[in-house]
């Protein structure tokens, strides 16, 4: 059994910590939600006062926390100056590839070690602990943080050194939010030249369009029974999200000097989408920008 902290117990990270403790790990949790930490002490966990007190004596730290900001002052505030020595620090937020560095060099200098390990799947698989982790880590570390997230995951992958984790979950949602826009363009020209939307998904499907955006999570309802497309758009990966990569990416692509005009696009579209009030909506729901339909 592993003494596990878990610090951030919302959509994601309420499922996540729930698979630890069915684990049967002993997992201290804290979130700033009274209603989050009440639903993870449902779960098994043990709710902590403060993200601090819930480190003290833990051999694993692992947050789920929206964004950079939160991330850098969680762990410069809270978890380094309680955790244990030697503790390992996993961070599965997806933040900023910059913050993911610098809170590694800082806490790797007192003597922790630290992944970033962002994940897809979104709050079903954090749920069924089918998460696919994106690990950043120096290499002599994997070994120990594998087993770790096990019980979340259905793959656990090594990008590379510390922040490669960050930048291997923002290139792949900058392709995810560029082909659902391509396969949303194409459904919406279809129905204007009288083209059935089934026999375009059949033809599409089994021809080079084919994509995961059009084959597992086809934006017009009717094709894909799991699709959110079917539930009105609700569930999924939301407007708002997939907004927050899509810039995450573009701040990256400016800083490293990459090339990256479709990225740019695709964040315009969702940026003017989200405007619209469709922030909360799955992302596939963009299609309707397209039909001119009102979100
Ligand atoms: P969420 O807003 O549901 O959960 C974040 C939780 O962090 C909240 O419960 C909040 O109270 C808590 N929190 C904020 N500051 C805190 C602090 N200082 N101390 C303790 N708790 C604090 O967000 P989420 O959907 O669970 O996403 C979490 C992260 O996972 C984000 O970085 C997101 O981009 C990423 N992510 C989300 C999805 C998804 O589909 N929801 C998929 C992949 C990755």
């Amino acid at each position: 059994m592993t003494r596990i902290a878990f610090i951030g117990l919302g959509n994601m990270g309420g499922g996540m910590a729930a698979n630890q403790a069915k684990a049967g790990h002993e997992v201290m949790a804290f979130d700033l939600s009274a209603a989050a930490l009440d639903r993870a002490a449902a779960a098994g966990c043990r709710p902590a006062p403060s993200a601090g007190d819930a480190v003290e004596g833990a051999d694993v730290v692992i947050t789920m926390l929206p964004a950079g900001p939160h991330v850098r002052a969680v762990y410069r505030d809270e978890i380094a100056p309680r955790a244990k020595a030697g503790a390992l620090f996993i961070d599965c937020s997806t933040i900023d590839v910059e913050s993911a560095r610098a809170v590694a060099a800082e806490v790797t200098a007192l003597g922790f070690r630290f992944a970033d390990a962002p994940v897809s799947g979104g709050a079903a698989g954090a749920e069924a602990g089918t998460l696919a982790f994106m690990v950043g880590c120096a290499e002599a570390d994997f070994a120990a943080i594998e087993p770790v997230l096990a019980p979340m995951a259905k793959a656990v992958i090594r990008a590379g050194d510390h922040g490669a984790g960050q930048a291997a979950k923002i290139c792949n949602n900058m392709v995810l939010g560029i082909s659902m826009i391509g396969v949303c363009e194409a459904f919406a020209l279809a129905e204007k030249l009288g083209l059935d939307p089934e026999r375009f998904f059949e033809i599409a499907s089994k021809s080079s369009g084919q994509c995961w955006s059009l084959t597992t999570y086809a934006p017009w309802p009717g094709l894909v029974e799991s699709a959110p497309s079917n539930r009105d758009y609700q569930g999924g990966f939301a407007t708002a999200m997939m907004l927050k990569d899509l810039k995450l990416a573009q701040e990256a692509a400016a800083k490293a000097g990459a090339t990256t005009p479709l990225g740019a696009q695709a964040e315009a579209l969702y940026a003017l989408f989200d405007r619209l009030g469709a922030g909360g909506k799955d992302f596939s729901a963009i299609l309707q920008l397209f039909r001119g339909v009102a979100p």
